[in-house]
């Protein structure tokens, strides 16, 4: 799942298919420390809400970048520079960034 697949409906455009990440169960990394290795998408906000500037080049956010939150974490796919950022629900710390 690349970033740039991900659009602001937080709809995953794989490739023939279109899937609508919110009810989903999403695969987190093991540096978000969950009980479980998939939890499941709870809401979506905009990452506008939380932070201004991509935290890996540094160029503010698109404004309808979107944050996808599960119960112990948050991934915030930027375009700019087709990252995926996770954060933990406690804390708002980068744990990861998958290219
Ligand atoms: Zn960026």
């Amino acid at each position: 799942m690349r970033a740039r697949d991900i659009d602001s409906n937080g709809v995953w455009n794989a490739g023939r298919y279109q899937v609508p990440l919110l009810g989903c169960d999403l695969p987190l990394p093991e540096e978000v420390g969950a009980e479980d290795e998939s939890e499941r998408v709870l809401f979506m906000t905009w990452a506008a809400d939380f932070i201004s500037d991509c935290p890996n080049c540094d160029l503010p956010l698109l404004g309808w970048t979107i944050m996808i939150h599960t119960k112990s974490a948050q991934m915030m796919p930027t375009h700019c520079c087709d990252r995926i950022h996770w954060y933990s629900t406690e804390g708002n710390e980068i744990l990861s960034e998958y290219e």
